[in-house]
Order: C-alpha cells, then structure tokens, then sequence
C-alpha cells in the first residue's frame, strides 16, 4: 500500500481522538537540530463536526485486537482496510510536513498491534529516528497504550511532550460493557505512573539546579530531555453511556487534584458502528459537550467547586444556559454587584466577566470610576454582564425585572450581532475531508456547500470564526472560500507550502490552517516517497 492511502487511512481514524493541546511547552529552535514548540501548540485541523484538533493526527496502526464498542478499528469490525506506517515511514512523513510548514508537531495514537509493548515498541521506535537522528524539537503528544509495561512507558514519555491515556468511558461498570478488554486499573496504572513520573523528573531537574554553584561544570551540550513536560491529559467519551455530567465533573475534579492532569477532553459520543450495546441515537449533542468544557473551565480558573456548578438532585447541565450564568441564576441574592468595588472574587462570578477582565476591572478603577463605556471598552460582555451589575451605584437595565425567569430568558435568547445570533443565520462551509475535491492540477481544495445551514455547534469559541463563511452558497465555487483559506492560498506558480526553505535554527513557522494545508498533503506526500 502506498504511503499516501496509509496516511489517508490512519489520519482518518484518528480523527475521533480529541485532544485539542494547543498548550504545552515553549522550546525554540536550536542550531543544528529542527523545529520548536510554542505553547499555541500544534498547527490546527477540523474534525467533521467543527471541533478543532491537532495536526499531524495519526494512528500508528489502525489494527487493534480489542472490541470496544463504539470504535470504528475494534477487532470485529470487518468492513474497513487495515494498514500500520513503519516507524521510518512516520518519522520521515512528519519531518516532511514538518520541513513543508505544513505542521508543528505530531499527535501519535494507535490501535493495539498484537499486544500492547509491541505498539509502544513502534511508537518508541518512531518517536526515537524523529528525536535522535532528524533531532526534531517539535511538539509530540503521544497516546499510552493501557497495558505497556512501566519501563516502556517511561522511555515513550522522555520522547514526547504530553502523554495521556484515554479514560473512553467515565465507569469502570461502563468499561465492562463496552470496552470488555480494558480496566480501571490498567487505565489508571499508567495514569498514575505518568504523574509520579513527572513530579520526580521534575524535582530532580529542581534539585540538581540548586546544588549547582559555581563551580559546577558547564553545563552539556545536549541536556537530557524531561519526562512529558507537558504533562498528560485524558479524554472521556460522553452520552455512550448513561453517566450523568454531576459523575462526569466530579472524575474530572478528582482526576485533576490526584494525578495532576492539564487538561480533561471531552468527545460527544458520534456512532461510527452498530452494537446493541451502543445507545440508539443519531449523535449527543454537542451543546452538552461544550456546556462540560465550560464546566471544567470554571473549576480550572473561576475557583468554583463542582458542588456549586451542579447538583446531585438534578445531574445534568442546563444546556440553555451556561453553567456559570445558571449559577449565578440560583444565587440572586448576590446580585448586582458594584463593579467599582466589588473583589477580585466576587467579578470573577459575574456572567459575562472572565479572568483576564476582572483583573483589566482591577486596574483600570485605580485610575478612574467605571461605567458602562469603560467595561465595553476593557472588553467586558456587556450584553450579559449587565444585568448582573451596577455601576457607580445605578442599574444598566432600566426597567428589568430582576427575578429568575426574565433573566433566563434574556440569557438563553439569541445575542444580536454575536456568533450566537447575527452570523449564526448564515451558511457556512462544509467541513473539509483530508482529500475530498483535492484539484490534481492545482493542488487547491474546492470545498463541499452544504444545501441547508451547518448544524456546527454555537458559541464553541474561535474554530467556527475560521469555519465561518455568509453567504458562501450564493456565490462561484471558485469564491467560495472563507478569508483564511484565500490568504492561504499561493500566488500563481507557487509551490505548495509557504516555500520557505527547510532551515535548522529558524524560529517556529506559522503553522497552515487545515484547508490549506489539506491540499497540499496529498501531492507533497507523493513528492516525498
Ligand atoms: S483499543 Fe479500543 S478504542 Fe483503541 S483502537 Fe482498539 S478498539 Fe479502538
């Protein structure tokens, strides 16, 4: 099989994989040696229903031994072709796109080949030729495979960046039923490896730049690399089984306070098979998805416990309100607050305040007494902000009824003008396949538009703006392209990629955006084989 269909194959089964680690680590580019990591991460691709994950995004092997339900690779799964890379076919592709610009890094999961050290064995493997002899500084999150033996584990986590193990299902009654050959515990044994592995690596590093005085010796060349400095992650399926988002959040919150996880992903569960044992739906919704990221987003940096997100007596998001504003809903009796005086805490809980504005509020009111003009301004949403506060003493809703249900309403309705509201009445382009309307002769991408409006989720942050393109239907194929995709596209004769010369030592290149660089892979992959 040639290279390009392995890459078409196993890039597509990925793409279930969430695991949107834009973060990370910062690590510039070295003389002598390529690439670099930068905490925006990973160039960006898009899954079919919008969600934006990392580039390069492939299996090692999309032949796996197990049966887990809701899988497309599970082992009785007999109607798709199976394929594995070699470590050198990897290696050599990702340093290709890599030297094309086409991707900052690589994201490397795989189905279970044989047993589970076998995989990690070729995983290592092409992880070492990337590492050691192309001496690739990019960014790698890599997918444990539960089962590994501990000494393997530890020589997969001194090559990449983040290393996580999926949680797939958020029980261990769960696991049984629809992942038969996968535990808790051979979940969480390298979960908790990982973490102890960490947290020694790095007080090791602390200490040996302590006892280090000067007359210690200068320092290596080479410095060792560290064991997953990005730490590991996880992903949790979500809606394939009956877990209720009071059980999703508190495993989360335990999963962050024990075994000091960046971050928690989570996947809306999407049938890719038939199984009786599989909810018969046509997909979860993906406004609980998002209304779960907004959840944990609180608990990471809002200081709120899952206690005050939700209750016990009634376990699932309110899906049309977010978990802050439903908050703020049920403790009325708190509002309007003062923003001229009201605590750092206290603006933190305000719906339409976040982090970085309560801390602009802070500043800003040393110099001068703030109103409405002067919170738009700081970039405070005001639309929803305003019903919640008062500023210098006068309410901004003359006229409001401030009880629950009025507020609700005014909440859960269509924002003039924003993305929930003005632009959400246009079309927007189909999402693009890795290869679907690929040009032979031009190498550009003419993208799919569909006949009725995107069902693309609202309000999931900046992946729609890229996504978003009014009106795009109404006009020639050739401009119906979104101001991402026209900016990226080369002027005449150009070759694919941006050109620049593969170069060591240079600082990290631009990564393309995915339609862009979609287009070019096919040819480039040919170009390189
Ligand atoms: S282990 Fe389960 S989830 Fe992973 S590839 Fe195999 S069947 Fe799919």
């Amino acid at each position: 099989m040639d290279i390009a269909r392995k890459l078409e194959l196993l890039a597509d089964a990925a793409k279930y994989d969430v695991a949107c680690t834009s973060s990370g680590v910062n690590r510039s580019g070295k003389k002598g040696q390529l690439g670099s990591a930068t905490q925006a991460g990973c160039c960006h691709s898009f899954t079919p229903d919008g969600r934006c994950v990392t580039l390069l995004k492939v299996l090692m092997t999309n032949v796996c031994t197990c049966d887990c339900a809701y899988c497309v690779n599970r082992v009785s799964n007999r109607s798709i072709e199976r394929t594995a890379f070699t470590p050198r076919e990897l290696a050599d592709l990702t340093i290709g796109f890599y030297r094309r610009n086409f991707i900052e890094g690589l994201f490397l999961s795989s189905g279970v080949a044989g047993n589970p050290d076998n995989t990690t064995e070729l995983m290592i493997r092409a992880l070492e030729i990337l590492r050691h002899e192309y001496g690739f500084r990019g960014y790698i999150h890599a997918k444990a495979i539960p089962g590994a033996s501990p000494e393997l584990l530890q020589q997969l986590g001194f090559l990449c960046d983040r290393l996580s193990v999926n949680m797939e299902l958020p029980s261990a009654a769960s696991l049984a039923l629809l992942a038969p050959d996968k535990t808790k515990t051979n979940i969480l044994a390298p979960m908790r490896q990982i973490c102890d592995n960490c947290t020694e690596d790095a007080e090791s590093r602390a200490l040996s730049r302590r006892t280090a005085g000067p007359l210690a010796q200068r320092k290596t060349k080479t410095a060792a690399r560290a064991f997953a400095p990005a730490g590991q992650s996880t992903q949790m399926i979500i809606g394939a089984s009956p877990e209720s988002d009071h059980h999703i959040l508190n495993l989360s919150a335990s999963l962050y306070r024990t075994l000091s996880l960046k971050r928690v992903f989570f996947s809306a569960y999407v049938p890719v098979t038939r199984d009786p044992r599989l909810p018969q739906t046509d997909r979860v919704p993906l406004n609980r998805e998002h209304r779960l990221y907004q959840a944990d987003w609180l608990m990471r940096f809002y200081e709120f416990s899952v206690d005050e997100i939700i209750d016990e007596a009634d376990p699932f998001l309110d899906l049309e309100v977010d978990p802050k504003a439903a908050w703020a809903l049920r403790h009325l009796d708190l509002f309007p607050v003062e923003v001229n005086t009201a605590s750092y805490e206290v603006l933190l809980r305000v719906p339409g305040i976040g982090v970085r504005g309560a801390k602009l509020i802070l500043r800003a009111r040393r110099h001068s007494t703030l109103g409405a003009d002067e919170l738009r301004k700081l970039g405070i949403a005001w639309k929803r902000a305003r019903y919640f506060v008062t500023c210098k003493g006068a309410y901004a809703v003359p006229g409001a009824d401030f009880s629950a249900p009025w507020l609700r309403a005014q909440l859960a309705a269509p924002i003039d003008g924003g993305a929930h509201g003005r632009r959400s009445a246009k079309e927007v382009p189909g999402q693009l396949s890795l290869f679907d309307g690929l040009d032979a002769q031009t190498g550009h991408v003419q993208p799919k538009m569909p006949a009725a409006p995107s069902p693309l989720p609202q309000g999931r942050g900046g992946e729609e703006l890229l996504l978003a393109g009014g009106g795009a239907a109404a006009l020639p194929l050739q401009e119906r392209r979104t101001g991402a995709q026209r900016r990226l596209e080369p002027k005449s004769g150009a070759v694919p990629g941006n050109g620049a010369r593969p170069g060591a030592g240079r600082s990290a290149p631009r990564p393309q955006t995915a339609p862009r660089a979609f287009a070019a892979l096919k040819p480039a992959v040919e170009a390189l084989f």
